[in-house]
């Protein structure tokens, strides 16, 4: 392509919308344009890039067994009624858009795709014969997220590759599983980046596991925790470890204490002179499950642990049914105008104890019956214990009352040991490991480019998708799903790949593999050079630029330079000897090429960068 008629517009400037590295490079070089919050267009280079991805996926696919096909993105609401995600999808904090047809029928665009592919697989699969089935597609996908931002890394429409795996048996969907693993272990290193496969979290869902693809990069939004040798690696909302040890509890006797001023945990053990292993530090939550149903709950944890809100939002849709309920819609740790809402008198907040009194909560007030079908406040606690507390003796805690702790305090003596034991501690960078306490967990940022999941029967369950086994009996299909994000792996290269001058693009996904700038467009000799190396390149496979504006030479390094495409070619005043210059944009090695021995070496070149 030459330039023009390529549309390249690039800026000097740094675009106030943009705070990360690699967002802000894509704006200024021209790849993307943002239309409006987390929507994008992307412009020809960008096009390109997401092609090569694109065509990285989709060979990994292939080798792994799945077959692609592409789903409608406009989705009857009926299909995620039966899967029982309508109302979390598109209410309260839900990310599906939704919309109303002309013929008042509701629909949504998809944010995902389990639903249509479970019904597909429904109505299609029938036999054992026919399995496994994979089935995967790269498509745009919507999702009205709560903070877009960071361009293509969290967006409100993106590119997504999703497969669906439809298997007989548990056995059966884990060796889909391995295969698809080691499919984005290949996409992963072949589009050029560092990456790390964590343990993650699969939610309430069950399933037996889940990994995510993480991009090693501090603009990152998730932490992943790990060992050095290589043995342990999963995402914080996952992660386990040992706790510290506890140190003794000095206190011999339980006693009520005045301990003024000492709302936080740390004023408290100063002001006490023990260690937070030595206090049970009550945390207050609400919840809202999907019924409309908000339920106060109470944890008690060892005072120097920290909730992992994943874990904990885990436990609570465990305890759904409980409610009435299906799923947690939200989880927060109310402030002082959502505790007004519920609260009958103010909090002992800082002082609080775990047997905090049900009459902090507002009895509920006689309604009719149509507004509490729809929910309200349960008017008691619901009281968790993490792991850590439970062991603990002669702990101090709150009393319930401000400037006042409890001191020396046992369960089953002070305070009655709540009900439901739970492990909802964070681990921390720092924590033993679980399989070798010499190991102490490292922390480093991830941006999540991928996530596999075993699945197992809730969809299939849900929709009634079974298949007939060799006995003749019915059977729900097991699945797996596993998901990339084709945009955000583009833009993640940019963030872990570029320098000051702009971006280093892997030379797997780059735009182009070569630009020919021309220093002198007046100089007809350079011209002609150009153009024939141009040609030359092309018709060998070397996907190649020329850059023949009439512009200063410098303009056009820099944006040569900008746009990172991964070798420059200048036909400049070696070119008396009849030789060029080429440039690695990398590594900035500058090498003069005799002109006939350009096209055999960057083939050369280019071959050996993809063959990782
Ligand atoms: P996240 O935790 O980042 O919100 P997710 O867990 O919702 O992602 P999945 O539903 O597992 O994501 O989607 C599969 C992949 O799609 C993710 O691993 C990610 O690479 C990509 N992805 C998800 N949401 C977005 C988004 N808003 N913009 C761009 N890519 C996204
Ligand atoms: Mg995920």
């Amino acid at each position: 392509m030459r330039l023009p008629p390529m549309l390249l517009v690039t800026l000097r400037e740094d675009p106030a919308e943009a705070e990360i590295p690699s967002h802000k490079l894509l704006l200024r070089a021209g790849y993307i344009r943002r239309i409006a919050s987390g929507v994008y267009a992307y412009l020809p280079l960008m096009w390109r890039v997401l092609q090569k991805v694109s065509q990285i996926v989709r060979e990994e696919m292939n080798a792994a067994g799945a077959q692609e096909c592409l789903l409608p993105q406009l989705q009857p609401a009926e299909l995620w009624q039966e899967s029982g995600r309508w109302e979390t999808y598109t209410k309260a904090e839900g990310i599906m858009f939704a919309l109303i047809d002309r013929q008042q029928r509701e629909m949504g665009l998809g944010p995902t795709h389990e639903e249509v592919i479970t019904a597909i697989a429904r109505d299609m699969i029938r036999s054992y014969r026919q399995l496994p089935v994979n089935l995967y597609q790269i498509q745009t996908k919507f999702r009205d997220e709560i903070r877009p931002r960071f361009g293509l890394m969290r967006g409100r429409e993106f590119i997504m590759k999703d497969a669906y795996s439809f298997d007989a048996d548990e056995a059966g969907m884990k060796l889909t599983y391995q295969k698809m693993n080691q499919a984005y272990h290949n996409i992963l290193r072949r589009s050029g980046l560092k990456f790390r496969a964590v343990d993650a979290d699969s939610g309430a869902i069950g399933g037996s596991g889940s990994q995510e693809f993480m991009v090693l990069a501090e603009a990152g939004e998730d932490e992943i925790l790990y060992t050095a040798d290589g043995k342990y690696a999963a995402n914080v909302e996952k992660a386990v470890s040992l706790p510290a040890d506890a140190v003794p509890s000095p206190f011999t006797t339980a006693e009520k204490r005045e301990t003024p001023g000492t709302d936080t945990i740390e004023k408290m053990c100063k002001f006490l002179q023990c260690s937070p292993t030595c206090v049970v530090k009550n945390v207050l939550y609400q919840a809202v499950y999907d019924n409309g149903m908000m339920v106060l709950v109470l944890v008690s944890i060892r005072g120097d642990q920290d909730v992992n809100e994943v874990k904990l939002q885990n436990e609570l849709v465990k305890l759904a049914a409980d409610y009435r309920a299906t799923t947690v819609i939200a989880l927060t740790v109310p402030d002082a105008a959502a505790q007004e809402k519920w609260a009958a008198k103010p909090l002992p907040l800082g002082y609080m104890a775990p047997d905090l009194a049900d009459s902090y909560i507002k009895p509920p007030k006689p309604a009719p019956v149509e507004v509490k079908a729809a929910g309200g406040v349960v008017p008691k606690f619901l009281r968790l214990v993490d792991q850590t507390a439970v062991a603990l003796q002669n702990f101090a805690t709150g009393s319930d009352e401000a400037g006042y702790h409890v001191v020396g305090a046992n369960w089953g003596q002070e305070f009655k040991l709540p009900d439901r034991v739970v492990d909802v501690r964070k681990a921390t960078v720092g924590d033993r490991a679980l399989h070798d306490a010499s190991q102490t967990l490292q922390t480093a940022r991830g941006i999540e480019i991928g996530h596999i999941f075993q699945l197992g029967t809730k969809y299939s369950q849900a929709l009634g998708a079974t298949y007939t086994n060799e006995q003749g009996e019915d059977r729900p299909l097991v699945m797996g799903c596993y998901g990339v994000g084709v945009s955000r792996l583009a833009q993640s290269a940019v963030e872990q790949a570029h320098d000051k001058d702009g971006i280093i693009w892997p030379v797997s996904i780059a735009p182009y593999h070569a630009i020919v700038v021309v220093p002198n467009v007046a100089d007809a000799e350079q011209m002609q050079a150009a153009a024939q190396l141009y040609t030359e390149l092309n018709q060998a496979g070397v996907e190649t630029l020329l850059d023949d504006r009439n512009e200063r030479a410098g303009v056009k390094f820099k944006d040569a330079d900008l746009i990172g495409i991964p070798y420059r070619i200048v036909t400049g005043k070696s070119l008396k000897d009849g030789k060029v210059e080429v440039v690695n944009r990398a590594t900035r090695e500058m090498q003069e090429l005799p002109l006939v021995y350009v096209v055999p070496t960057l083939q050369e070149w280019i071959a050996a960068a993809i063959a990782v």
